[in-house]
């Protein structure tokens, strides 16, 4: 498949997508992930107002190397899934927005799966954008942060940044990863000033532990440059993808966190002095 048949057309991220990048042979794809010229992405949205301040544009990266329990995109995991896009198509594609975007105070996110498995394709992205006077936010789960260059770094705005739990053990169990590399890029941000926007899924059961909770905001109230927290309430939207591909999913039975529980879990960032939604 060539990345340059490739249309960017705005889709709902959450379409199940497959296998759309398997026609790319593997030689191509490592050498796509050294160069940054390409890059493979899951879906790509227009007029988002969630993922950071303004009205966005979205592009979601397929890769990630994490298995939350409560992913709702596990369609992102494989990098393969996602269509493969060249670095200069992306950057065309987003040119077009570059008047709305700056109108609308918004700017350019990219989300994932875990964008920093393609760092390279997300920093040319970044460095063009922001040479375009286009706001930059990068959402991550931080633990690929140390791939990300000082320089890159200048390009980024804010920072979108998903805290799972304080805790290491639970954490483990929550990802199957350490949070400890997310921690030290979060303070790296810290160091640099560069805001975060923290980003906390509240599942009922498994989230919402009210110590464990208040050990998250102890860490995030720290670092100084939390501009705000966003805690997400848990949802069922990506359950058929869990079956469709046969994943074992265990959050079958959990329902949504009550409006009174996501006012308690704010309640605990705020006792830190964080702003919480
Ligand atoms: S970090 Fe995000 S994309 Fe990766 S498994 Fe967790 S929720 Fe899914």
């Amino acid at each position: 498949m060539s990345t340059e048949q490739v249309t960017l057309e705005a889709r709902n991220p959450f379409e199940l997508r497959v296998n759309l990048g398997n026609g790319v042979p593997e030689a191509d794809v490592r050498s796509a992930l050294a160069s940054g010229d390409m890059g493979f992405l899951h879906s790509f949205t227009t007029g988002s107002t969630v993922d950071g301040p303004g009205v966005r544009v979205v592009a979601w990266t397929a890769g990630c190397m994490w298995r939350c329990r409560y992913c709702h995109n596990p369609d992102t995991w494989t990098m393969t899934n996602g269509i493969p896009v060249s670095v200069s198509k992306a950057i065309d594609e987003l040119r077009k927005y570059r008047r709305g975007l700056q109108v609308m105070s918004g700017g350019l996110t990219i989300s994932g799966g875990e964008p920093l498995m393609q760092h390279r394709f997300v920093e040319k992205i970044f460095a063009a954008a922001h040479e375009m006077g286009i706001h930059t936010a990068l959402d991550s789960n931080g633990y690929f942060g140390d791939r990300v260059s000082d320089a890159a770094l200048n390009n980024v705005s804010l920072v979108l940044l998903d805290l799972k739990t304080a805790d290491p053990e639970r954490h483990r169990s929550l990802t199957g990863m350490d949070n400890a590399p997310t921690h030290a890029f979060a303070r790296r941000l810290a160091a640099r000033r560069l805001p975060i926007w923290v980003r906390y899924v509240l599942v009922p059961g498994l989230t919402d532990d009210p110590e464990d909770v208040a050990k998250t905001a102890a860490f995030a109230g720290e670092l100084g440059n939390v501009e705000r927290v966003d805690v997400l309430p848990f949802h069922q939207m990506g359950k058929y993808k869990w079956e469709r591909l046969g994943l074992e999913y265990t959050l079958a039975n959990t329902s949504p966190p009550t409006n009174e529980l996501v006012e308690q879990t704010c309640a605990l960032f705020r006792n830190v002095g964080l702003k919480a939604y």
